[in-house]
Protein backbone atom coordinates (compact mmCIF):
# COMPACT_ATOMS: atom_id res chain seq x y z
CA UNK A 1 0.00 0.00 0.00
CA UNK A 2 1.23 3.61 -0.73
CA UNK A 3 2.55 5.08 2.55
CA UNK A 4 0.57 7.96 2.64
CA UNK A 5 -2.74 5.99 2.16
CA UNK A 6 -1.16 3.82 4.83
CA UNK A 7 -1.13 7.04 7.20
CA UNK A 8 -4.64 8.25 6.32
CA UNK A 9 -6.10 4.77 7.25
CA UNK A 10 -3.94 4.89 10.55
CA UNK A 11 -5.47 8.05 11.29
CA UNK A 12 -8.69 7.11 10.49
CA UNK A 13 -8.77 3.39 12.14
CA UNK A 14 -7.53 5.55 15.50
CA UNK A 15 -10.66 8.02 15.34
CA UNK A 16 -13.01 5.02 15.09
CA UNK A 17 -11.19 4.32 18.84
CA UNK A 18 -8.47 1.87 17.96
CA UNK A 19 -5.64 2.88 20.21
CA UNK A 20 -2.18 1.55 18.29
CA UNK A 21 -2.54 0.32 14.73
CA UNK A 22 0.30 -2.39 14.15
CA UNK A 23 1.02 -3.12 10.34
CA UNK A 24 2.72 -6.81 10.11
CA UNK A 25 3.34 -7.33 6.74
CA UNK A 26 2.38 -10.86 8.02
CA UNK A 27 2.41 -12.56 4.19
CA UNK A 28 5.89 -11.10 3.51
CA UNK A 29 8.34 -11.97 6.46
CA UNK A 30 7.87 -15.65 6.29
CA UNK A 31 8.28 -15.87 2.41
CA UNK A 32 11.93 -13.90 3.13
CA UNK A 33 12.90 -16.17 5.56
CA UNK A 34 12.17 -19.01 3.23
CA UNK A 35 14.33 -17.97 0.88
CA UNK A 36 17.32 -17.16 3.25
CA UNK A 37 16.98 -20.12 4.85
CA UNK A 38 17.90 -21.85 1.38
CA UNK A 39 20.01 -19.73 0.50
CA UNK A 40 22.17 -20.15 3.81
CA UNK A 41 22.45 -23.82 3.09
CA UNK A 42 23.89 -23.24 -0.40
CA UNK A 43 26.15 -20.99 0.77
CA UNK A 44 26.74 -23.80 3.78
CA UNK A 45 27.58 -26.49 0.70
CA UNK A 46 29.50 -24.11 -1.24
CA UNK A 47 31.73 -23.10 2.29
CA UNK A 48 32.17 -26.86 2.75
CA UNK A 49 33.07 -27.92 -0.94
CA UNK A 50 35.64 -24.58 -0.83
CA UNK A 51 37.22 -25.81 2.69
CA UNK A 52 37.20 -29.90 1.88
CA UNK A 53 37.17 -30.10 5.90
CA UNK A 54 35.08 -33.08 5.97
CA UNK A 55 37.12 -36.10 4.80
CA UNK A 56 36.92 -38.86 3.26
CA UNK A 57 36.15 -36.95 -0.03
CA UNK A 58 38.62 -38.01 -1.55
CA UNK A 59 37.64 -41.81 -2.01
CA UNK A 60 34.30 -40.29 -3.00
CA UNK A 61 32.48 -38.83 -5.79
CA UNK A 62 32.44 -35.77 -3.60
CA UNK A 63 30.09 -34.50 -0.69
CA UNK A 64 26.32 -35.23 -0.44
CA UNK A 65 24.35 -32.77 0.85
CA UNK A 66 21.58 -32.35 2.90
CA UNK A 67 18.16 -32.25 0.79
CA UNK A 68 14.54 -31.03 1.38
CA UNK A 69 12.19 -28.51 2.80
CA UNK A 70 14.30 -26.42 4.64
CA UNK A 71 11.32 -24.93 6.32
CA UNK A 72 10.63 -28.62 7.36
CA UNK A 73 9.54 -28.77 11.33
CA UNK A 74 11.95 -32.28 11.02
CA UNK A 75 15.60 -33.08 9.90
CA UNK A 76 15.98 -36.74 9.62
CA UNK A 77 19.76 -37.48 10.18
CA UNK A 78 21.17 -40.86 8.99
CA UNK A 79 24.81 -42.04 9.17
CA UNK A 80 26.85 -41.41 5.64
CA UNK A 81 26.06 -41.41 1.63
CA UNK A 82 26.21 -45.34 0.25
CA UNK A 83 27.18 -46.43 -3.26
CA UNK A 84 23.37 -45.18 -4.56
CA UNK A 85 23.87 -41.87 -2.96
CA UNK A 86 27.19 -41.28 -3.96
CA UNK A 87 26.39 -41.68 -7.54
CA UNK A 88 23.50 -39.43 -7.63
CA UNK A 89 24.51 -36.90 -5.04
CA UNK A 90 21.55 -37.31 -2.97
CA UNK A 91 20.85 -38.68 0.54
CA UNK A 92 18.87 -41.83 1.28
CA UNK A 93 18.07 -42.60 -2.50
CA UNK A 94 19.73 -46.38 -1.86
CA UNK A 95 18.01 -49.11 -0.91
CA UNK A 96 17.24 -47.88 2.81
CA UNK A 97 16.30 -44.32 1.32
CA UNK A 98 13.41 -46.17 -0.80
CA UNK A 99 12.01 -48.10 2.43
CA UNK A 100 12.24 -44.76 3.99
CA UNK A 101 10.11 -42.89 1.68
CA UNK A 102 7.59 -45.78 2.40
CA UNK A 103 7.36 -45.67 5.83
CA UNK A 104 7.29 -41.66 5.84
CA UNK A 105 4.40 -42.18 3.58
CA UNK A 106 2.53 -44.98 5.99
CA UNK A 107 2.88 -41.94 8.72
CA UNK A 108 1.46 -39.35 5.87
CA UNK A 109 4.93 -37.62 5.72
CA UNK A 110 6.13 -36.21 2.41
CA UNK A 111 9.55 -36.68 1.69
CA UNK A 112 10.34 -33.43 -0.20
CA UNK A 113 8.46 -31.70 3.01
CA UNK A 114 10.90 -32.40 5.30
CA UNK A 115 14.63 -32.26 5.14
CA UNK A 116 16.87 -35.21 5.31
CA UNK A 117 21.02 -35.12 5.72
CA UNK A 118 23.61 -37.57 7.27
CA UNK A 119 26.16 -36.86 9.75
CA UNK A 120 29.10 -37.85 7.26
CA UNK A 121 28.66 -36.66 3.73
CA UNK A 122 31.08 -38.30 1.71
CA UNK A 123 30.57 -41.96 1.17
CA UNK A 124 33.36 -43.98 3.81
CA UNK A 125 34.92 -46.75 1.39
CA UNK A 126 32.69 -49.92 1.09
CA UNK A 127 30.65 -48.19 2.85
CA UNK A 128 31.87 -49.18 6.53
CA UNK A 129 31.03 -47.26 9.84
CA UNK A 130 32.41 -43.36 9.77
CA UNK A 131 35.54 -43.54 12.03
CA UNK A 132 35.45 -40.85 14.50
CA UNK A 133 37.96 -38.58 13.13
CA UNK A 134 35.21 -38.98 10.16
CA UNK A 135 32.55 -37.94 12.18
CA UNK A 136 34.40 -35.00 13.83
CA UNK A 137 35.31 -32.99 10.68
CA UNK A 138 32.32 -33.35 9.39
CA UNK A 139 30.10 -32.24 12.50
CA UNK A 140 30.22 -29.09 12.73
CA UNK A 141 28.58 -28.39 9.05
CA UNK A 142 25.71 -30.49 10.37
CA UNK A 143 25.24 -28.56 12.85
CA UNK A 144 25.14 -24.85 10.96
CA UNK A 145 22.85 -26.54 9.00
CA UNK A 146 20.91 -27.43 11.85
CA UNK A 147 20.71 -23.70 13.37
CA UNK A 148 19.82 -22.67 9.81
CA UNK A 149 16.93 -24.61 9.56
CA UNK A 150 16.05 -24.47 13.09
CA UNK A 151 13.57 -27.44 13.03
CA UNK A 152 11.52 -28.56 16.08
CA UNK A 153 13.11 -32.21 16.35
CA UNK A 154 15.79 -34.06 15.18
CA UNK A 155 15.10 -37.40 14.12
CA UNK A 156 18.67 -39.79 14.95
CA UNK A 157 18.56 -42.65 12.29
CA UNK A 158 20.76 -45.43 14.30
CA UNK A 159 23.83 -44.88 16.25
CA UNK A 160 26.46 -43.01 14.24
CA UNK A 161 23.51 -40.43 14.16
CA UNK A 162 23.03 -40.48 17.92
CA UNK A 163 26.27 -40.33 18.28
CA UNK A 164 27.00 -37.42 16.45
CA UNK A 165 24.14 -35.47 17.74
CA UNK A 166 23.83 -36.26 21.69
CA UNK A 167 27.91 -36.89 21.91
CA UNK A 168 27.97 -40.34 23.15
CA UNK A 169 26.84 -43.70 22.47
CA UNK A 170 23.09 -44.61 23.63
CA UNK A 171 22.69 -48.33 22.82
CA UNK A 172 19.36 -47.87 20.44
CA UNK A 173 17.29 -51.12 21.88
CA UNK A 174 17.58 -49.54 25.22
CA UNK A 175 16.80 -45.85 23.84
CA UNK A 176 14.47 -45.93 20.36
CA UNK A 177 11.68 -43.85 20.50
CA UNK A 178 13.42 -41.61 23.31
CA UNK A 179 13.52 -38.02 23.11
CA UNK A 180 16.32 -35.53 24.49
CA UNK A 181 17.46 -32.23 24.46
CA UNK A 182 20.01 -31.02 21.45
CA UNK A 183 22.81 -30.46 23.61
CA UNK A 184 23.44 -26.95 21.20
CA UNK A 185 19.94 -25.65 21.55
CA UNK A 186 17.79 -27.16 24.21
CA UNK A 187 14.65 -26.26 22.45
CA UNK A 188 15.39 -28.68 19.79
CA UNK A 189 14.18 -32.27 20.74
CA UNK A 190 16.40 -35.45 19.54
CA UNK A 191 14.10 -38.28 18.48
CA UNK A 192 16.00 -41.95 18.68
CA UNK A 193 15.24 -44.25 16.12
CA UNK A 194 17.07 -47.15 13.87
CA UNK A 195 18.00 -46.60 10.52
CA UNK A 196 15.86 -47.97 7.89
CA UNK A 197 18.76 -50.34 6.43
CA UNK A 198 18.52 -52.03 10.39
CA UNK A 199 14.62 -52.40 9.48
CA UNK A 200 15.25 -53.71 6.57
CA UNK A 201 17.92 -56.33 7.60
CA UNK A 202 15.66 -56.87 10.92
CA UNK A 203 11.85 -56.96 9.75
CA UNK A 204 10.69 -57.60 12.83
CA UNK A 205 11.76 -53.83 14.09
CA UNK A 206 9.21 -52.66 11.20
CA UNK A 207 6.44 -52.36 14.22
CA UNK A 208 8.01 -50.42 16.09
CA UNK A 209 9.96 -48.19 13.23
CA UNK A 210 6.32 -47.34 12.31
CA UNK A 211 5.25 -46.66 15.92
CA UNK A 212 8.55 -44.28 16.23
CA UNK A 213 7.37 -42.62 12.85
CA UNK A 214 4.12 -41.72 14.22
CA UNK A 215 5.41 -40.37 17.34
CA UNK A 216 7.41 -38.29 15.33
CA UNK A 217 4.42 -36.99 13.68
CA UNK A 218 2.67 -36.15 16.94
CA UNK A 219 5.57 -34.35 18.17
CA UNK A 220 5.73 -31.71 15.06
CA UNK A 221 2.31 -31.40 15.25
CA UNK A 222 2.10 -30.52 18.39
CA UNK A 223 2.48 -26.21 19.61
N1 LIG B 1 22.35 -44.53 4.77
C1 LIG B 1 22.58 -43.35 5.37
O1 LIG B 1 22.84 -43.30 6.55
N2 LIG B 1 22.51 -42.26 4.64
C2 LIG B 1 22.20 -42.27 3.36
O2 LIG B 1 22.14 -41.20 2.77
C3 LIG B 1 21.93 -43.51 2.77
C4 LIG B 1 22.01 -44.62 3.48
Amino acid sequence: MNPRKLIATARALRELGFGEVYITEGHKEPVKEKEDKAELLRKLYKQMEEERKCILYEGASGYVFGEGDPNSPVVFIGEAPGEEEDKLKRPFVGRAGQYLNIKLEQVGLKREKVYITNVVKSRPPGNRTPTREEMMTCLPYLRKEIEIIKPKLLVCLGSTAIKGILGKEYPITKYRGQIFPYPYNPSIKVFLTYHPAYVLRNPSADKEFTEDLKKVVQLISQA
